[in-house]
């Protein structure tokens, strides 16, 4: 009899562990220092058959290690290039090839870092581990005090404190996407704490336009135009009132708000929600709004003249086109034409209709879903990758198959069929499947396969957004991409008082990026307009207890019956209850006061 595997389910523990000790690695930390821990464990899994893995990776790993404590110097670092280039030639396996590749990657990413330990026996300027949900956080909000101050039950001075980096707790705890999560260092013990969750909890406690905002500072005297009123033009509107500046904002809608309003369903973002904090924002006082005005190339010509500072911040709002027949025909959408008109509240009827939504982010989700909502038979999601290629979040995919809508993956479409009165009644998809890498995605070929008939009534094209920018041809937009250039104080080349940012200058992003761009505009507007106002704020978070380092369940947000929510608008998700809120807060480990938030300048002073 051959004895069981040594310590089978131990070393599951233990590598479970290594894996959230993974997670949870900070940002900010050394490359190298990574690079070489990283080689030391590939070391451990060598099966020892092969020489170059077996004894070249330990060498490998003793000269990284050298270099990552600034000892190492030029002749060390040959050495090391020309070990990793004999272990990847040499190795039997991936263990020893894929190890020294990844050393050989690094040496290009990293090659400031590998320069400045080598040349000047120091790391680089900067690196430094930082609070991991604050910096992740794109407009790094004070997450450790808020969470302290809904542990303590004071909900007002949560949202004092994050409005005093993002003016929109409210759409931020119902949509934003929380990188912030992603190596909270609570996972080294079980899982991240639920950030947009507790926040969430926060203003479901008191709606945020019931939480005064800041007092204004003096009147400056200056002029700021906002063009576009989606997250990212609100943002700057509200810093820059509350630094003394006259700000209008431009707005082509009726209604502020951009894809917060005119993209997101309500049923993820109610409107009367995402109003609490557009109320607060204009509660400041000092911004004047001019809805119904889609500004053209003379009228910003004037405003560029006629105003200290301009923002623009016009999204992304123009459907990509797909190109295969059939695409005029009627009943073929854009998703952003589709999801615009719901934001106007003219809601589509699919009554008795078959949809068919082509593309796999969370805008085709979005459409998908409320495709349903629309009273659709069927809907069908086509997507030309597999389900774990989509770039939608987890959730949105798993939510939407919960409401009954079918994925139909690794089907590319071919054409759309048309009736004789010009009405498109199916879609046609070429079969794929999933070949190599391309730009580090596997990427779909066509498969020998026949052509697959979805029959449709709608398709909805959910396959990306172009920007507008033919009104302000005169930024020079990038030809290809139509997003506006701009330096690092997001001011467009060639102009001094235009600052551009927001989904128009990154592209299609998040709320959360676009509102970080926004407050960056506001301060660099400050700075150009000749200032370098301060924003008071004199919260302070209460004292942290003693670390609870229990391993506790993460408290997730639990969403309505998929039964009972598919065919109406109402909020999909449901709140924490105070008990679950107190937990979750609990299970914070305040890394501002515990570990390098303590540390002189561990926390980084940000914008
Ligand atoms: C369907 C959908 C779902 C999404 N879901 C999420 C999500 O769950 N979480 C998340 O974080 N992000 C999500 N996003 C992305 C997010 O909404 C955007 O990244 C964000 O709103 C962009 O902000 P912005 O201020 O740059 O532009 P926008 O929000 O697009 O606002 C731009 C504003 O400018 C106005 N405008 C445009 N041209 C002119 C003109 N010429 N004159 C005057 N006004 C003009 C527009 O009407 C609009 O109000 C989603 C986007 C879509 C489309
Ligand atoms: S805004 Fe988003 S990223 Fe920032 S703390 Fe809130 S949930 Fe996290
Ligand atoms: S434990 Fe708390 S302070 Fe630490 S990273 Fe997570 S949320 Fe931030």
């Amino acid at each position: 009899m051959r004895p069981a595997a040594p310590g089978g389910a131990d070393i599951a523990n233990l590598l479970d562990r290594f894996e959230r000790r993974i997670a949870a690695t900070p940002p900010g930390m050394c490359p190298l220092a990574v690079q070489a821990a990283y080689l030391e464990a590939c070391a451990t899994q060598t099966c020892g058959k092969c020489v170059p893995c077996r004894d070249g990776l330990p060498q490998l790993a003793t000269l990284a290690r050298k270099v990552m404590m600034c000892e190492a110097d030029d002749d060390d670092f040959e050495m090391m290039r020309m070990l990793a280039t004999a272990i990847r030639d040499t190795a039997d396996c991936a263990i020893g090839y894929d190890a020294a590749q990844a050393v050989i990657e690094g040496f290009k990413t990293f090659s400031e870092e590998y320069e400045r330990h080598i040349a000047d026996h120091a790391c680089i300027d900067g690196i430094g581990q930082t609070l991991p949900c604050e910096t992740l956080c794109p407009a790094h909000v004070d997450i450790p005090a808020y969470i302290a101050h809904v542990g303590a039950g004071d909900y007002a001075a949560a949202i004092e404190t994050i409005r005093k980096d993002n003016p929109f707790p409210t759409a931020c705890a119902f949509v934003c996407e929380h990188p912030c999560e992603q190596r909270c260092r609570r996972q080294i013990i079980d899982s991240p704490i639920n950030i947009r969750g507790i926040k969430k909890f926060a203003v479901d406690q008191i709606a945020t336009d019931k939480v005064p905002v800041p007092e204004r500072l003096p009147d400056s005297g200056k002029k700021v135009a906002v063009i576009g009123a989606g997250p990212s033009g609100l943002t700057c509107a509200y810093y820059a009132a509350l630094m003394g500046h006259k700000v209008t904002v431009f707005e082509m809608h009726d209604k502020l708000g951009g894809m917060m309003r005119y993209g997101i369903p309500s049923y993820r973002l109610p409107r009367e929600r995402l109003d609490e904090d557009i109320r607060a924002v204009l509660s400041v006082g000092n911004i004047e709004v001019r809805t119904g005005a889609r500004i053209d190339s003379a009228s910003f010509a004037m405003i560029v003249e006629d105003y200290d500072a301009v923002y623009l911040s016009i999204g992304a709002h123009l459907g990509k086109k797909l190109g295969v027949d059939g695409v005029e025909a009627e009943g073929v959408l854009s998703a952003v034409e589709l999801l615009a008109a719901v934001g106007d509240g003219e809601y589509p009827d699919f009554s008795g209709k078959k949809v068919a939504v082509v593309g796999g982010g969370n805008v085709a989700m979005d459409c998908a879903r409320t495709a349903l909502r629309a009273g659709a038979d069927e809907v069908n999601i086509v997507y030309r990758r597999r389900k774990l290629d989509m770039p939608a979040l987890d959730e949105e995919i798993e939510s939407a198959m919960a409401e009954g809508i079918q994925l139909l993956e690794l089907q590319a479409p071919a054409r759309i069929e048309v009736d004789g009165d010009g009405r498109c009644v199916a879609l046609v998809t070429q079969p794929q499947m999933i070949g190599p890498e391309k730009h580090g995605r596997p990427a779909p070929v066509p498969a020998s396969k026949p052509e697959k008939r979805i029959p449709a009534d709608v398709v909805l094209l959910a396959i990306g957004q172009d920007i507008d920018s033919n009104p302000f041809s005169v930024l020079e937009p990038d030809p290809r991409s139509k997003r506006f250039v701009v330096n690092d104080e997001l001011r467009a080349m060639g102009f001094d008082n235009v600052f551009v940012g927001g989904d128009c200058q990154m592209g299609p992003s998040t709320v959360i990026k676009t509102i970080a761009a926004g407050k960056v505009a506001a301060r660099n507007i400050d700075e150009y307009l000749g200032y370098h106002h301060k924003l008071p704020f004199d919260l302070i978070a209460p004292e942290p207890a003693q670390n609870n380092k229990v391993p506790t369940g993460r408290v997730n947000i639990a969403e309505r019956p998929a039964r009972e929510r598919a065919r109406d608008w109402l909020a999909v998700e449901e709140g924490m209850s105070l008990e679950e809120a107190i937990q979750e807060c609990g299970r914070c480990l305040r890394c501002d006061h515990f570990g390098c938030g303590s540390l002189d300048e561990g926390r980084v002073q940000y914008v």
